[in-house]
């Protein structure tokens, strides 16, 4: 499975997108078979400038150690943990492949892209505390959560997040968790870290500026992949025997015209998001810690508010938000055009479902998108009492784009998660969703190689176990390792839990 790719214009692996998605597949498969050839086509000038850029996403290292909403109160008043233990257990898959990378010299520091910085929850309101408390209780008997800890104590509070207590009303019930175990993640760093490997080793055709127009099956479980020039507007065509469609928003366009059933009757729902920036050194330097809230009722999971501590380049900065919005864009630097071209015969009836059964988002939406500037920065004072108009600076984050699914007693569903949609055979993978996100790459890779490259598996095992030592087995089932690979990566990461 070895050609070269200077020659002829086939490629054993085609990825779409310059993204963490295509670069972590990419880098993935090179570990495996360093013969493969493999070409990645990108519509920007650089990797890295939609979502997975810095500051385009919040940059936590999703591990359900303090976003609520992985955590839902079950009617007879139990919390359910199933999820936080999923997102967790695929955040130790990532940070076992990031380990190996750093362990073996090819990620020279994991400072250039990963910081050790406090994860917490934070809570008002009586019927708030005793959730958190709940949920802590169910955690914390958890190996993945081991190192949680609780408190009401407002005293404890001030010391955890100072920015956060001072000036804040009196007489409200609060509590907080807080686990040294977080990360903040500069994903756009990481995809240039990967990148940067791919790109010095023989066998890797980086083409930027090249924009994916169409995918057309050759009828011998081949791709050919129709490209544009977007300088100069030049068209070429390369042959793949694998695509992977890492387009982010655009993907969904392109899974669409491959002509795929596997693609068939989704529909895609952009969400906007933008941020509050504060790279004041005064202000920044007293809060040191990612502290997630309640989201508002209507909200979709991912507005949950945060108050987070960014590092990105080396400088230290902080972030809330998200603010939600809607554009019909689904990518940042996309066409305006993007959600009516992507209505289909096969995804509009999906799609009318969705409009007609989610009012509370729609409702919620539509008083994002009306929100003033005071408004903002009121929804900022809940976290951050002392909060000056001046010092924060209003950024506009990634795009969303949700997938809608076919469903057989609604018509159609709105998901929040991320989504594998695979086909010809496994000659073509995409991915489509943004939820738990850029933390999980590593893991759902390692789905794209499962249902992609079966064939192969057998021979690459071993080498997937050197990678991912947890590959196979669940660590929330056996603690003996989920300590040892806790404790491994922690060393190699230079974490704090
Ligand atoms: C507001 C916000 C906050 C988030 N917060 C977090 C977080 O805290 N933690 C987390 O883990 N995840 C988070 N995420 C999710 C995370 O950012 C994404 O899941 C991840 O970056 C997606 O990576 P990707 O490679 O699939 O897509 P992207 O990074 O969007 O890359 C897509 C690439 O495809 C290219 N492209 C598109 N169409 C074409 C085409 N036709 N031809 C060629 N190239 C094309 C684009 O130019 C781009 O290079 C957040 C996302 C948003 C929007």
């Amino acid at each position: 499975m070895t050609s070269n790719p200077s020659s002829a214009s086939t490629y054993d692996v085609v990825l779409i997108g310059g993204g963490i998605m295509s670069a972590t597949l990419g880098a993935l498969l090179r570990q495996l078979e360093p013969g493969l050839s493999i070409a990645l086509f990108g519509r920007l000038d650089d990797v890295a400038l939609e979502s997975s850029n810095g500051w385009n996403n919040a940059g936590t290292g999703h591990s359900a150690l303090c976003e609520l909403n992985y955590t839902p109160l079950r009617p007879d008043g139990t919390v359910d943990i199933s999820k936080a233990v999923n997102v967790n257990e695929a955040f130790q898959v990532s940070r076992q492949f990031w380990s190996y990378l750093v362990e073996t010299g090819q990620i020279a520091s994991p400072r250039d892209f990963l910081n050790p910085i406090p994860h917490m929850s934070f809570v008002w309101g009586a019927e708030n505390v005793d959730f958190l408390r709940r949920r802590y209780a169910a955690l914390q008997q958890h190996p993945l959560f081991e190192g949680m800890s609780f408190t009401t104590d407002e005293g404890q509070m001030r010391q955890w997040m100072p920015l956060v207590m001072q000036d804040r009303a009196p007489g409200q019930p609060l509590a907080a968790t807080w686990h040294p175990a977080g990360t903040d993640v500069n994903f756009g760093a990481l995809t240039h870290r990967l990148i940067d490997l791919l790109a010095s080793k023989p066998g890797f055709d980086l083409n930027l500026a090249h924009e994916v127009e169409n995918l057309t099956p050759t009828g011998d479980g081949q791709w050919d992949v129709a490209v544009r020039t977007v300088h100069g507007g030049g068209e070429r065509k390369v042959r793949a025997k694998f695509v992977f469609v890492g387009a982010g928003g655009g993907a969904l366009h392109l899974l669409q015209k491959s002509g795929i059933p596997e693609a068939r009757g989704i529909g895609g729902f952009p969400v906007s998001g933008q941020f509050l920036r504060c790279t004041n050194p005064d202000v920044v330097s007293q809060h040191h810690a990612k502290v997630y809230g309640k989201a508002s009722v209507g909200a979709p999971p991912m507005s949950v508010p945060h108050l987070d501590t960014r590092v990105i380049d080396g400088k230290q900065g902080l972030l809330f938000g998200p603010y939600a919005g809607f554009s019909t864009k689904f990518l940042k630097q996309g066409s305006w055009l993007d959600l009516p071209r992507s209505i289909r015969m096969d995804n509009i009836g999906a799609m009318m479902a969705v409009a007609r059964d989610n009012m509370p988002l729609t409702r919620y939406l539509i008083q994002q998108v009306m929100q003033s500037n005071e408004d903002r920065l009121k929804a900022l004072r809940d976290f951050v009492p002392t909060a000056r108009k001046e010092d924060w600076e209003l950024i506009t984050a990634g795009q969303r784009v949700q997938v809608i699914k076919k469903d057989a007693k609604k018509g159609g569903v709105l998901q929040f998660g991320t989504e594998v949609v695979t086909g010809g055979g496994g000659s073509i993978a995409g991915l489509l969703g943004a939820s738990p996100g850029a933390s999980t790459a590593a893991p759902i890779m390692l789905t794209v190689l499962q249902r992609c490259f079966a064939d192969r598996l057998p021979q690459w095992e071993a080498r997937l176990r050197e990678m991912v030592p947890s590959y196979g087995r669940k660590l929330g089932q056996d603690a003996a390792l989920c300590a040892q690979v806790r404790e491994r990566t922690r060393t190699a990461l230079q974490l704090d839990g």
